[in-house]
């Protein structure tokens, strides 16, 4: 099990737990302002002012990056962490969950400056729980006057569009706004998601799921239709077997190579007890 689980799980998934998503988290002062000041930053600034202070910490020497890491990994972990969650546990943190909002991915609208792709979901973020922020989530998220930035949706409308999301090869993560309160669901994508520029710059500031993902070799049949949805590099092709093959090492265990599989020739196990997996995090 994850750090998190042990800290705030009592050994089982920590985002399981239905305290995780309470109002009484959402309520607390401290946490409302993080939110507030966490929308000011990131709806004002833009993708590329965010890589370049990742190029800063690389040009100094290594010491020096290896201590920004420490100490901005801690931060990230005390208040806006994230986890790979797959689809069928998403089923069962929506059942958590008091709403289910959809809003516009702040990671695309600074890297591109767009509103319109509405990959994330809010938990428990309804307007009228929000009215003290309701301002910043609009000079946020509002596209226009008439627009309302939040749109509720049925646990099978989420998922529904979660399974669209994995048929592009989007990744399902939760975060946290004040750990351990979890407040999203983003669907990430290499090319724009903020997460995804984290981990291509090695700084951690989300964990593998639970799982790893196996392909059953009896089963597979070569097609290779799943290949191109990893976005971890984890999965290659044996020319000899004329099969697909998944490097537990580098599986966050998304999931997302499913949804490409006709056969279902790969399965999620549990993580803690793969050999090779069970210490990555
Ligand atoms: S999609 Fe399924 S059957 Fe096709 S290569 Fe991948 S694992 Fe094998
Ligand atoms: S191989 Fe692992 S990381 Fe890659 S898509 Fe499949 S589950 Fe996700």
């Amino acid at each position: 099990m994850c750090e998190f689980c042990h800290q705030h799980g009592e050994g089982k998934k920590w985002y399981l737990k239905a305290e995780h998503y309470s109002e009484e988290l959402l309520n607390d002062l401290n946490r409302r302002h993080f939110i507030r000041e966490f929308l000011q930053k990131y709806g004002n600034e833009t993708g590329a002012k965010f890589e370049q202070d990742f190029q800063k910490a690389f040009q100094g020497p290594a010491w020096l990056k290896k201590l920004i890491y420490h100490f901005q990994e801690r931060r990230q972990r005390r208040d806006h962490f994230g986890q790979v969650v797959p689809l069928e546990d998403l089923a069962q943190v929506m059942d958590l969950a008091s709403s289910i909002v959809r809003v516009p991915c702040i990671c695309r609208k600074m890297n591109k400056g767009r509103l319109d792709a509405e990959y994330c979901f809010g938990l428990g973020l309804d307007a009228e729980k929000l009215l003290d922020i309701q301002e910043v989530f609009l000079e946020t998220f509002r596209r226009g006057p008439e627009d309302a930035p939040f749109d509720r949706l049925s646990k099978e409308e989420a998922l529904d569009l979660l399974r669209a999301f994995e048929k592009q090869g989007l990744i399902h993560t939760i975060w946290t706004f004040k750990t351990p309160f979890i407040g999203g669901i983003c669907n990430c994508d290499r090319a724009d998601c903020l997460a995804m520029l984290c981990y291509r710059y090695d700084f951690k500031s989300f964990f593998r799921a639970e799982y790893v993902a196996e392909v059953s070799g009896d089963a597979c049949i070569g097609c290779r239709e799943c290949l191109a949805l990893c976005q971890f590099g984890a999965m290659g092709f044996s020319v000899m077997d004329q099969k697909t093959f998944i490097d537990p090492v580098r599986c966050y265990g998304c999931g997302i190579c499913r949804s490409a599989c006709e056969m279902e020739a790969i399965q999620l196990t549990p993580r803690q007890d793969h050999p090779l997996a069970c210490n990555l995090w």
